[in-house]
């Protein structure tokens, strides 16, 4: 089968493969990939810049669904033809604490498909029976009525609902103010606005133009960079001295986290998203304010659970994000696009 394959630790070090299609066990299940979204973090592993968790030569693409093409002997819940998404996680010790409490994701020995086990930037995956039997939730039912397409962008969108309802706990009304405007941060927005934020700020810096503009099409009330005027100065422009309730950085440096910490209310909520570069010594402004900082990995069954029923009900439309498709020949091109941050999310649909 074709396949999307980083085989090394290096920048570019990615090429097209033919592979063997997975061979399946008596309790695996073999999905035949319908689409395939590309992540920023595609990039990341691509280019070199993020390379912890990758155990190359490894099959990339971690936001996927499909169809069940084979279920293994022992397998009762799925069954050829079925609708499925992936919530990526391969493998996981179902021993620890994050097992036994169902947060499977914080598992410290978790491995996700597309980038520490073989993911969906391929004609076929295998879903590992083990995975499937400690954590019934590694699949989820795509319902008939979402497409493919829509369902290979449903994970960043259940990122964003745990950040924004489950750890920021937004109530009607509240204000909220997301950093960075990739894909997370704009779902944050589009969440946002569902759940009835009352003022959304949506910031970014230089090169995020396609995507503000975007950010303001989906619900938020005012797009600023700030690398030209501090977050603070547009937050008190229009607030007074009203600091806003919840902080979403789904961006990640240093000089994030020191503006959060300065336009959060006393007792406000600060939940960190984006992947850590420098960060500021001084948490000082937290202790003052009583304010909280939560960490935040992916999401759980709840978000999926809800996120499934927004998009099966009509209220989260998917439709716009989706900037453009390619095959999976075209992989280049696509991971470009989202390089070049010209796109909100690429997805493979052809393979
Ligand atoms: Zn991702
Ligand atoms: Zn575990």
């Amino acid at each position: 089968m074709k396949a999307l394959v980083l085989y090394e630790k290096k920048d570019g070090a990615t090429e097209l493969r033919e592979v063997p299609k997975p061979s399946v066990g008596p309790d695996d299940v073999l999905i035949r990939v319908k689409a395939a979204a590309v992540c920023g973090a595609d990039i990341e592993f691509y280019r070199a810049k993020m390379t912890g968790s990758l155990r190359p030569p490894v099959i990339l693409g971690h936001e996927f669904c499909g169809v069940v093409e084979e279920a293994g002997r022992n397998v009762k819940k799925w069954k050829p033809g079925d609708r499925v998404v992936s919530e990526n996680t391969g493998h996981v010790c179902g021993e620890c604490y994050a097992c036994l409490t169902g947060q499977y994701l914080l598992c410290p020995e978790r491995k996700g498909t597309g980038y520490s086990m073989d993911g969906g930037f391929a004609e076929f995956v295998k879903i590992p029976g083990e995975v499937l039997q400690r954590m019934s939730s590694a699949l989820y039912r795509l319902p008939d009525t979402i497409s493919f397409e829509e369902g290979s962008i449903m994970e960043p969108s259940c990122n964003a609902y745990r950040a924004v309802i489950q750890e920021g706990e937004l109530a009607l009304g509240e204000f909220i103010a997301v950093f960075g405007p990739g894909p997370i941060g704009l779902f944050a927005v589009a969440l946002a606005k569902l759940a009835g934020a009352s003022h959304i700020f949506l910031f970014g810096t230089a090169g995020d133009e396609t995507r503000l503009t975007f950010g303001k099409e989906i619900g938020a009330d005012i797009v600023a960079r700030v690398d030209e005027r501090s977050a603070s100065e547009v937050i008190s422009q229009f607030l007074g001295t009203d600091g806003v309730d919840i902080v979403i950085d789904a961006a990640g440096p240093g000089v994030v986290m020191e503006n959060a910490m300065t336009i959060i209310r006393p007792l406000g909520r600060i939940v960190k998203v984006g992947w850590g570069k420098p960060y500021p010594q001084l948490f000082d402004p937290l202790m003052v304010k009583g304010a909280t900082i939560t960490g935040h990995f992916g999401y759980d069954y709840v978000s999926w659970r809800n996120i499934i029923h927004l998009v099966q009900a009509g209220r989260l439309h998917y439709g716009s994000f989706i900037s453009k498709t390619y095959s999976l020949d075209q992989w280049e091109e696509a991971f470009v696009a989202v390089e070049e941050k010209k796109v909100i999310k690429v997805v493979f649909n052809q393979f």
